[in-house]
């Protein structure tokens, strides 16, 4: 896989108007990859993307050191399935200071913030309550347009089993994963400089296999919609677990090589341990 020269180490760029890529895998973690997890420092001000394993490289050294000065992290959350939320049971090992979930609640998804975190963070799945953490973790429940770390964000329910956030962060940024490709995300995600979407299959193993498509995107889709949209870049996220690193390098080649025309979106490769100024 060829990447350019805006793709480096985390720790090789100034830490300021950034998005680190903790984790960019779906399902579960493989070949290396962890599940969803996104650090973006924007105008200063850091939030997590979801919550997946990709949370436990909080913990690491060159991560650590971005978040030096932060007092209070700010996690948004784009559904509960536990591939973007079980990295909130690592918090105490990795995360010891304040932090603040923002936490869909219906109608953009089909479940109760405080009951679906409460679930998750409790015996007997883990040994204490989300009260009894060693850091006090507050729950921000949201049913529309919030703002976060000096971001407005705009969001709106996608077609995913038990439904999912798609948002647009400021002018910049739209994050769009676990949903079907769907034209009305063009409207959310029109103009934005980097477009985060996730690519769970292309359209000839959707046609092996139409259970791919329920709920999840084929990348040929995405890069049209993209197209569409005007998005400058488009970052493929929530990789199938089923491809190795070659595979995906060779799956993200492929989309990237659609990119013929011009205004077309670049696409950009970013997984695990990279970073790319925004
Ligand atoms: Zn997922
Ligand atoms: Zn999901």
């Amino acid at each position: 896989m060829s990447f350019d020269a805006t793709s480096r180490r985390s720790d090789e760029l100034p830490v300021r108007d950034r998005l680190v890529v903790l984790g960019s895998g779906g399902f579960h973690p493989a070949y290396g990859r962890q599940t969803m997890c996104f650090l973006l420092h924007l105008d200063g001000a850091p939030l997590l993307l979801d919550a997946g394993t990709g949370l436990s490289r909080l913990g690491e050294a060159d991560v650590a050191r971005q978040l030096d000065e932060v007092e209070r992290l700010d996690i948004v959350l784009s559904h509960y399935h536990l591939d973007h939320v079980v990295g909130l049971t690592y918090l105490s090992g990795v995360w010891r200071r304040p932090c603040r979930i923002f936490a869909p609640a219906p109608p953009l998804v089909d479940a109760e913030p405080a009951e679906a975190l409460r679930r998750l963070i409790a015996p007997p799945l883990f040994p204490a309550s989300l009260d009894q953490l060693p850091q006090p973790v507050e729950i921000v429940p949201y049913d529309g347009d919030f703002s976060v770390a000096g971001l407005e964000v705009r969001v709106r329910r996608q077609r995913h089993p038990g439904g999912s956030v798609g948002m647009r962060l400021g002018d910049r940024i739209a994050y769009v994963t676990d949903t079907a490709c769907e034209a009305a995300t063009g409207e959310l995600a029109a103009g934005a400089t980097w477009l985060l979407h996730e690519v769970w299959c292309d359209r000839a193993e959707a046609e092996e296999e139409p259970g791919l498509v329920l709920g999840h995107s084929a990348a040929e889709d995405v890069h049209a919609l993209a197209r569409e949209c005007g998005a400058a870049h488009l970052v493929p996220v929530h990789h199938h677990p089923k491809r190795d690193a070659r595979e995906l390098g060779e799956f993200l080649d492929r989309l990237a090589a659609t990119s013929v025309r011009s205004g077309d979106p670049v696409v950009k490769p970013l997984l695990d341990g990279q970073s790319v100024g925004l």
